[in-house]
């Protein structure tokens, strides 16, 4: 292997997974959409619910890639509808941790 090669990172599967096993112990029911053929692009990765803490959307971003112009659209526009989007990197897994455990959802940043 050349020095120049990079570690392998983790992929946006494994990320996914990640997130959505530590979502199912904590109670959460999700929905990804596992192949988005015939969807229109741009809606967050994946969809939570909890009975205590609500819906949050989550789209997963892996290496150094941006949102695409209709992820951000969707991302603002469940802002503005008074949702919790975010989007999440596999750095960020404590953060998500502690939303997941309704730690860090904050409702009062969300524009009436
Ligand atoms: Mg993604």
């Amino acid at each position: 292997m050349s020095k120049h090669v990079k570690p392998p990172r983790i992929t946006e599967k494994q990320f996914m997974r990640s997130v959505t096993e530590m979502a199912s112990a904590l109670g959460w029911r999700f929905h990804h959409e596992a192949n988005s053929f015939g969807s229109k692009p741009g809606f967050p990765d994946l969809a939570l619910f909890h009975p205590d803490h609500g819906a949050l959307y989550l789209e997963l971003k892996t290496g150094n890639y941006g949102l695409t112009g209709p992820q951000q659209e969707w991302i603002d526009w469940l802002t503005h509808c008074r949702q919790i989007a975010y989007v999440v990197r596999p750095d960020d897994m404590d953060v998500i941790e502690a939303m997941l455990r309704g730690n860090m959802i904050f409702r009062e940043d969300v524009p009436a």
